[in-house]
């Protein structure tokens, strides 16, 4: 399990590799979902990630922080998305 400190550290390295700088990461419980991106970029991650392995991990931060850059899932959001993935795990 990843302290909240490791997981945000983890959050700001993905964060450079793929040139974002999210205002703000914040960790709490959320009920329904992994995590959320703020119009003001803030990014929300929940609590249950710290116990996730990796490659979850990676798939959720990396989903936000596209969000940074592209608000919708089209298609070269997805194709971004899977680059990363396959760069950074
Ligand atoms: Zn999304």
């Amino acid at each position: 399990m990843l302290t909240a400190e490791e997981f945000k550290n983890e959050v700001r390295n993905i964060s450079r590799e793929i040139n974002v700088s999210p205002k703000e990461i914040q960790l709490r419980s959320m009920k329904h979902k992994w995590a959320s991106c703020s119009s003001k970029g803030r990014l929300t991650f929940d609590k249950s990630l710290l116990n996730e392995p990796k490659d979850v991990r990676y798939m959720i931060i990396i989903h936000e922080l596209l969000h940074l850059r592209y608000p919708n899932h089209g298609k070269l959001f997805k194709i971004l998305l899977n680059i990363y993935l396959q760069k950074l795990l």
